[in-house]
């Protein structure tokens, strides 16, 4: 299942929302360089070719959402918004 939260970034202080975690159907990934997210079918997911679509950067499992300000992933969650399945 996936979470729609609000999270806080530790490094930079920055609020920010985003979606993270898998859906019924298929696995989510994320671009380790600007952290566009893509569901993949679990079915689908050997085929798959871990490159984003938007930067060709390598697509990965995260567990956690990339702050656009200063790109690490030392965020927390502040508060869960929606769980989308
Ligand atoms: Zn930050
Ligand atoms: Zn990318």
């Amino acid at each position: 299942m996936a979470l729609r939260a609000t999270y806080l970034c530790e490094n930079c202080g920055n609020n920010f929302d985003a979606t993270s975690g898998n859906l019924m159907r298929s696995k989510e990934f994320r671009c380790s360089e600007c952290d566009s997210t893509e569901y993949v079918l679990y079915g689908e997911v050997e085929a798959f070719d871990h490159k984003c679509k938007k930067c060709e950067g390598k697509m990965e499992v995260f567990n956690y959402p990339m702050c656009q300000k200063c790109k690490t992933r030392k965020v927390k969650i502040v508060q869960n918004l929606m769980m989308i399945d």
